[in-house]
């Protein structure tokens, strides 16, 4: 099966998909309008009841009380109809993209033969099999993608992901399709020099840089909910990374003003070994939130079966750039003080901000204090600067030296040779 193929399938897959959970939508606010209607009936029948047996209260208001309930009732009635009409046609849509798609697959794959196309489970295990097939081939990928984007926090996960993109979009000859975006999440909750990394790490193979930027900043958006995210609601990650990603694919599709739908291929560098929920991850999938007609989204993980050591080597062969943070052993970049951080981790980082002169700590706790919402579940940060100043009268203030990072996981020859390299580089 070419690639193009392939590529149509899995628009096919995704307008099943989203025929599928319109449909589901509509289902649920079909029943919400009968639930309502429901109600309504019950307060007609007891102000009839008021109207009958006359309770004492004046008749003119319970005879007009009565019209208002039956005039609301009209209205949901009425709703119920359209939300029914809306559910047919929804299930009408979704069946015939299951049609259409059973009827591709069948022409086109020979997992049909084994099962109905129509189910679900067999779409779920169509759409698998097909991005394990791409993921498989990334040169024809590349090649067939309209842009290739490497979504780019500066850290050392994003700059191994961009570098691996590099390589094979040079390889297939399409370097120019790569573009580096970065979500600047607030300069008062970054490490400093984080967006002028992020740029640099573009500017080495000569690729177009975009900052994505949410109104509000990480900061902003606690305050303004009174209290912070956490795992299971990682606001901050959809409203002020994946969403602002989502507006920049809008505006590269029409850049690329193309008469076909565009195939954009984003390229994250996240890893297995970092979370359960990461392991769990495919190498590629379709962004079935961000595709829509005019684009198609597939979600591209390069360095998903890396280990941190895996990474750092690749760091080191390459001499690729890094920020100074990780030299005092601060395992990931990004926000200073992040939600899904260990106790230990978010210490250091309020020793570090101490050795740089930043306020984050503070600012941190003072907004804690005003939220009167703890930092994390298990603990506040104001325990976590305290746990600091203990270490700190301790151990005295932390001390790093460049290529510690490297030092330390791959050892002292690997760092002696990895800042030779980066001196030769220069
Ligand atoms: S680094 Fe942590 S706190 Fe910052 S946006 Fe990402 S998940 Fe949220």
């Amino acid at each position: 099966m070419d690639l193009t193929t392939r590529l149509h399938l899995l628009n096919l897959i995704r307008l099943s998909a989203s025929a599928e959970s319109t449909c589901r939508a509509a289902e649920r606010a079909e029943h919400r309008a009968r639930l309502r209607r429901k109600e309504a009936a019950a307060a007609c029948r007891q102000h009839r009841l008021v109207v009958h047996t006359g309770p004492g209260c004046d008749l003119d208001d319970a005879v007009k009380a009565l019209a208002d309930a039956e005039s609301t009732y009209e209205t949901r009635a009425a709703q119920v109809e359209t939300a029914a009409i809306r559910w047919r046609r929804a299930f009408s849509a979704s069946e015939r993209a299951d049609a259409r798609l059973g009827e591709e697959l069948a022409r086109t794959w020979t997992l049909t033969r084994a099962g109905q196309p129509r189910r679900k489970g067999t779409r779920l295990a169509a759409e698998v099999a097909l991005l394990s097939e791409l993921a498989a081939m990334p040169m024809e990928l590349i090649r067939a993608a309209s842009a290739l984007l490497v979504q780019s926090s500066a850290g050392k996960d994003s700059v191994v992901a961009l570098a691996r993109v590099v390589r094979w979009a040079k390889a297939a000859g399409c370097l120019d399709k790569v573009v580096v975006v970065h979500a600047d999440i607030g300069q008062d909750a970054e490490w400093p020099g984080v967006r002028d990394l992020a740029r640099q790490q573009a500017e080495r193979y000569g690729l177009r840089f975009v900052v994505v930027k949410a109104p509000v900043g990480f900061l902003g958006m606690v305050e303004k909910r009174g209290m912070w995210p956490d795992a299971q609601n990682r606001l901050c990650t959809s409203t002020l990374k994946r969403d602002e990603a989502a507006k920049f694919f809008t505006q590269i599709v029409e850049e690329l003003g193309l008469d076909e739908q565009a195939l954009l291929v984003n390229c994250l560098g996240i890893r297995a070994e970092e979370s359960p929920s990461r392991r769990r991850k495919p190498e590629l999938a379709i962004d079935h939130r961000a595709s829509n007609g005019r684009r198609l989204v597939l979600t591209w993980h390069p360095v998903l079966h890396l280990s941190e050591r895996d990474i750092w080597q690749e760091i080191a062969d390459n001499a690729l750039d890094y920020h100074p943070v990780y030299d005092s052993l601060i395992p990931r970049l990004s926000c200073i003080f992040c939600i899904l951080a260990p106790f230990d981790v978010l210490a250091r980082a309020v020793r570090l901000c101490w050795v740089l002169g930043l306020e984050t700590p503070k600012t941190y706790v003072d907004l804690e204090d005003r939220l009167g919402h703890r930092f994390k579940n298990k603990f506040s940060l104001a325990e976590v600067v305290a746990e600091a100043s203990r270490l700190e009268a301790a151990e005295g203030p932390i001390t790093w030296r460049r290529g510690d990072a490297i030092r330390h996981h791959l050892g002292e020859e690997a760092a002696t040779a990895y800042l030779q390299r980066l001196v030769l580089a220069a």
